[in-house]
């Protein structure tokens, strides 16, 4: 019975932190100003940093799941080296 309550609440704890990260990341776009956030480190533990350059001071978000923004890691990048 004690084994459910802890699954419960490690599956809360879970489902909280992925909201607060989707939150965050906003599909890339900052939540303040709406410019494109974008990517500047990869931690050890594989959280990505992201960073909004629009707001003053600069807005710092963190990710640490990585369905949050697996679009944004791997992008689609347009054909731009022959233009
Ligand atoms: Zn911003």
């Amino acid at each position: 019975m004690i084994i459910t309550v802890v699954i419960l609440a490690f599956v809360a704890s879970l489902a909280l932190c992925r909201r607060i990260d989707v939150k965050s990341y906003n599909n890339g776009i900052c939540k303040e100003c709406g410019a494109p956030l974008t990517h500047f480190d990869t931690d050890s533990q594989g959280g990505r940093g992201y960073v909004c350059y629009s707001c003053e001071p600069y807005r710092y978000i963190w990710i640490s799941y990585p369905w949050v923004d697996h679009k944004h890691i791997n992008p689609i990048l347009p054909p731009v080296a022959h233009r």
